[in-house]
């Protein structure tokens, strides 16, 4: 098999394989890996049809982590999507009024983010054990609200890592808070800063560029690393389940081998969509991908207009784990829409942070026909989750509202009748208030855990395991700090 190499978007570091790519996260020079190409899918859909999530995963991931031989790579799928999922299927097709949410928070910590995060620790200590790697790993991330909990869930005791996770103080719903203070593990920290994720994510990346701070922490025994969707090792797992959703589709007859579908995804750092927009490269029949945006709607401006502008205000949404400005793996888009220019795409990113904008060119516009922009208002969104729960009694959570309401528009100004996944990324008791709000309601001051029993009898889904667990326990995490203070407190925490 050919070895894929990965090299940085932005020119400077080339020549790593997979292993070495995933250890290291984030490019010295600030930019993102990328492989050489992306390779085709190359077993026929008949044959992944009956295939297991865990067969799937195999198929599609080694042909991006081609340094991994197959017994590691079948030791980390096997570890990472095991009982910890509530469903065999680890990702469910769910059909409701007209759509196919794939339901993809059977994890641990019910969103999205487990089905990545749950096997990037396997693939990084399996990294670091290829790579002669004696240095403890550190884990920094800055989380919207569901990576840092998905993250610390994986690393948690996990030896020779420990894991620092940054989120928005107020910037979160009450429950992902809950979440994340209440993490087990000697090897956790959680820090909330008094900023949004974007304060969160630019000041993880400062302390990933600060050389002499690097020098420091090798000294001391350690090295950075990323469980953010800029990593790689993050990325390639999620193209995984478009695959199995089109298997599954074919397999219980809904398309036929070869037919078109659509794919919505309800977008914040774009890490989700890009993966189905490798999906698609890879292969897989795709026609239309749908970037669903709350009021933050930068992205949906960017596939209008192809300038991307992120000098406006921050809004605080009910679906918070979308409120973003700069959406990190958009890079990855724009470096192949450049034809792999690097040094075209180092002058937008280095425009996006010197004067908060860039324009690609009408060339470079062209190359993103595959892609969709939508928006969804507060409102907007509320109705849809009521409408659908009105329609069919599936209760749908904020972020899934965004993408279903993004796709009703969608389909309304186009009539284009393709079967449509929509990536339904967290479960409804994530966000209880919020959804409950939609579904019956002003909640008026009612508790967190009264709001979650009423969701139980609304929506006859068990309150999962995630939400029961926080009910009772005890807070672990109290840090606070200023965007300005995060690489002291990473240095406090380590004990430099
Ligand atoms: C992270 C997240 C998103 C956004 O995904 P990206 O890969 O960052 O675009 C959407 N919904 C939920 C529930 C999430 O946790």
């Amino acid at each position: 098999m050919t070895n894929l190499s990965y090299q940085s978007t932005r020119g400077k570091e080339s020549g790593l394989t997979a292993s070495q790519a995933i250890l290291k996260g984030l490019a010295d020079d600030g930019g993102l890996f990328m492989p050489d190409f992306i390779p085709r899918l190359d077993v026929p859909v008949a044959k992944l049809a009956g295939m297991t999530y865990q067969q799937v995963a195999y198929e599609v991931m080694k042909l991006f982590l081609t340094d991994y031989t197959e017994e590691e790579l079948k030791y980390c799928i096997g570890h990472a999507y095991d009982s910890k999922f509530d469903t065999e299927e680890i990702a469910p097709l769910v059909k409701a009024d007209g759509a196919y949410y794939l339901e993809l928070f059977h994890g641990s910590t019910i969103a999205f983010k487990d089905m990545a995060l749950s096997i990037l620790p396997y693939l990084m200590t399996t990294a670091a054990r290829k790579n002669h790697v004696e240095n403890e790993i550190v884990i920094l991330t800055a989380t919207s609200g569901d990576t840092g909990k998905a993250a610390m869930a994986g690393f948690a005791d996990v030896p020779g890592t420990r894991i620092i996770v940054f989120y928005p103080k107020g910037g979160v719903s009450r429950i992902q808070e809950l979440q994340m203070i209440t993490q087990k593990g000697e090897n956790t920290a959680v820090v909330s800063i008094h900023g949004n994720f974007d304060d969160a994510q630019t000041g993880v990346k400062k302390i990933f560029g600060d050389r002499q701070f690097g020098a420091k922490l090798a000294d001391k025994g350690f090295q950075l690393s990323s469980a953010n969707s800029i990593n790689i090792g993050r990325l390639v797992p999620q193209i995984v389940y478009y695959v199995y959703a089109y298997a599954k589709l074919v397999e219980g007859g809904e398309i036929a081998d070869g037919d078109p579908i659509n794919i919505t995804v309800p977008t914040g750092n774009f890490g989700n969509i890009l993966a189905a927009y490798f999906a698609k490269e890879m292969g897989l029949p795709v026609k239309t991908l749908i970037c669903a945006s709350n009021d933050n709607k930068v992205l949906y401006d960017f596939f209008q207009t192809g300038t991307y502008d992120r000098k406006r205000d921050f809004i605080l949404t009910s679906s918070p784990s979308m409120d973003i400005l700069i959406s990190s793996n958009l890079e990855r888009l724009i470096y192949l829409s450049a034809d792999c220019d690097t040094a075209k795409n180092s002058q937008l990113m280095k425009e996006l942070s010197a004067s908060g904008a860039y324009q690609v060119t009408p060339e470079m516009q062209e190359k993103l026909q595959d892609f969709r922009g939508g928006y969804a208002t507060e409102e907007e969104n509320a109705a849809e989750i009521r409408h659908v729960y009105g329609q069919t009694g599936y209760v749908i959570d904020t972020h899934t509202g965004v993408a279903s309401c993004v796709y009703r528009k969608y389909v309304e100004e186009t009539g284009d009748r393709t079967p449509t996944v929509i990536a339904s990324t967290a479960s409804p008791y994530k966000f209880s208030h919020s959804v409950m709000e939609a579904v019956s309601g002003d909640q008026k001051d009612k508790d967190e855990f009264a709001i979650i029993d009423d969701l139980c009898k609304v929506s006859g889904v068990p309150v999962p395991r995630a939400v029961e667990e926080i009910r009772d326990a005890q807070i672990r995490h109290n840090r606070e700090c200023d965007p300005g203070q995060m690489e002291q407190a990473v240095a406090e925490i380590l004990g430099l």
